[in-house]
């Protein structure tokens, strides 16, 4: 079905508020199912659619402190590092020191700095042209082979291959010494020798450079890897470790559906050279900016976090807002500037109810930003683009920005912190966003905005699995593309309201904060929730499980 934009508004700006909601949302699900994979493709399916040893003479000048909201601050002096852990040649700061990732964190949350022993540790300096499609970068990274097998070779991802642009890695060396990687699946898996293998516990500092191109149009990247009218967005850009578990290392390339990263939460420090006109928007805080003639030096902490996010545009204004120790920044063009602060005002409230009902947001930022990509909404970690479709046009799509804006917030708790296999088990972020956004339409709204939200669940299941009984727990490639979004974002969300009532409102209400903490920087599974809501409820799930969730 295809519905023309006029009649639509007239209608709009007769309806009292949450007739709106009722009204907007069956609309916009109708049109959902109208453009599938149009450009207002349905709610926020992410798409892919993309040195030498010695030690430091003159150390960097950096103190830690308490970052100020919006103003860059120092980082730390290295501590004194054990003598086989080589300082980083690219920034001389000490591997293993996580002071300089505390002014990203809040104050309650400073303890993730103690904990996740081992995590990769990223130093990257990339330079970016004038023209906003070449980036030119230098990374050493330091890995600890956290598994139990001895590793002979370790796996990088070089993404932009599969997003129509280019990533080509060179002049690398592992401790030091040259070595020599092979290429496969399209360029994208790029696997690097260890010899002797790595034995677990052990570490690698690998450093190498690299050369990205960046596509101009949304082919083959929806938008999330591309320059276009002038708003540079670049999703996993920089060569990215591949995580080794069970199934050994995961290298797949993505199906066309769904997200394509699985990554364990790493640290990120990186010093960004771009146009001085360029707004910048990443992942982390910024701690130190120069400008210096038409460029601009920038230096950004992450961590912990599961990727690093880059995107730009000189166009851009800057919306913000405060929501405890966190400043939230909505970034989008001038003639946007009210849909921009519509969709802060969402993420505000989002964000100060999730961390009651989950657990506190553990970072001092959050950005979201306008790019011109093809999904409605991508998450990242710190930061989430909402598609300019979303603000260019009328009254029709606000409550698309609403829950497409409230749904990637939501991703902060369910891809970011909590982790999971986003290929093989997509529902473990996916449905609890939906089903977190439709907590929000019942705290926002009420029961009429919630059962609106909900009607949009059992319409996915019906409208594109004729309520199918398929598992919710299969990868993203066993499903069809019409299946995914039925059963990942319809009967997904439906089966968290199911287990709620089974497991019972209160009892489910203090799982998920218990959930959010046992798996917070770690990686979830379907069997791991099923056992700790089965531990929370003291009851057996096996049989709803097997109904809703496993194949
Ligand atoms: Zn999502």
């Amino acid at each position: 079905m295809n519905v023309s934009l006029g009649s639509v508004c007239y209608i709009l700006e007769i309806m009292p508020r949450f007739l709106l909601i009722i009204f907007g949302l069956v609309a916009a699900l109708i049109l959902l199912t109208g453009c599938r994979w149009g450009p207002f493709a349905a709610a926020t399916p992410t798409q892919p659619a993309p040195t030498n040893h010695s030690t430091p003479s003159a150390l960097p000048t950096f103190t830690v402190e308490p970052a100020a909201v919006s103003t860059p601050s120092a980082l730390p002096a290295p501590e004194s590092t054990p003598a086989v852990l080589p300082y980083s040649t690219l920034f001389e700061v000490a591997w293993e020191d996580r002071s300089l990732f505390a002014a990203d964190l809040i104050s309650s949350e400073q303890w993730a700095l103690a904990k996740l022993p081992g995590a990769t540790v990223y130093h990257i300096e990339v330079e970016i042209d004038e023209s906003l499609t070449e980036l030119h970068g230098r990374q050493q990274f330091l890995y600890t082979n956290r598994t139990s097998t001895s590793l002979d070779h370790l796996y990088l991802r070089l993404f932009p291959q599969l997003f129509g642009g280019t990533a080509a890695a060179s002049d690398i060396l592992v401790n030091g010494q040259p070595a020599m990687p092979t290429l496969s699946l399209r360029g994208s898996a790029l696997s690097i020798p260890l010899s002797p293998p790595l034995r677990p516990g052990e570490q690698v500092v690998v450093s190498l450079t690299f050369a990205i191109t960046i596509p101009t149009t949304p082919e083959g990247n929806y938008g999330a890897f591309a320059t276009i009218d002038n708003i540079m967005a670049l999703a996993h850009f920089y060569p990215m470790v591949s995580v080794y578990n069970e199934a050994g290392w995961n290298i797949e390339i993505a199906p066309p559906a769904g997200d394509v990263v699985f990554a364990e939460a790493s640290f990120y420090l990186v010093r960004i050279t771009a146009p001085a006109d360029l707004v910048l928007i990443t992942s982390g805080i910024t701690r130190e900016q120069q400008t210096t003639g038409s460029q601009q030096t920038v230096t950004v902490t992450a961590g912990p976090a599961r990727d690093f996010y880059l995107a730009g545009s000189p166009d851009f204004i800057t919306i913000s807002g405060i929501s405890g120790e966190t400043i939230v920044n909505s970034y989008t063009l001038p003639q946007y500037e009210e849909r921009g602060r519509a969709a802060l005002d969402y993420t505000l409230y989002a964000l100060e109810l999730f961390g009651r009902l989950f657990g506190p947001y553990p970072y001092t930022e959050l950005d979201l930003a306008s790019t011109p990509n093809q999904a409605l909404g991508i998450e990242y970690p710190g930061v989430f683009v909402n598609t300019l479709n979303l603000y260019n046009s009328q009254e029709r799509f606000e409550l698309y920005m609403e829950s497409t804006t409230v749904h990637e917030t939501a991703h902060q708790w369910f891809y970011n912190i909590v982790g999971n296999d986003q290929l093989d088990e997509p529902w473990l972020d996916e449905a609890m966003a939906q089903y977190a956004t439709y907590l929000y339409f019942l705290d926002r709204y009420g029961a009429d905005g919630a059962q609106a939200y909900y009607d949009s669940f059992t319409f996915r299941w019906s409208r594109g699995a004729g309520n199918a009984d398929i598992p919710i727990g299969l990868p993203v490639g066993d499903y069809t593309l019409a299946e995914y979004s039925a059963i990942v974002y319809g009967r997904g969300p439906l089966f968290l309201i199911t287990l709620q009532e089974e497991m019972g409102v209160d009892t489910f209400a203090t799982f998920l904060p218990q959930y959010y903490r046992t798996y917070q920087w770690g990686v979830a599974t379907s069997t791991g929730f099923q056992f700790l809501a089965e531990q929370h409820c003291t009851c057996d799930l096996t049989t709803l499980f097997e109904a809703w969730v496993y194949p």
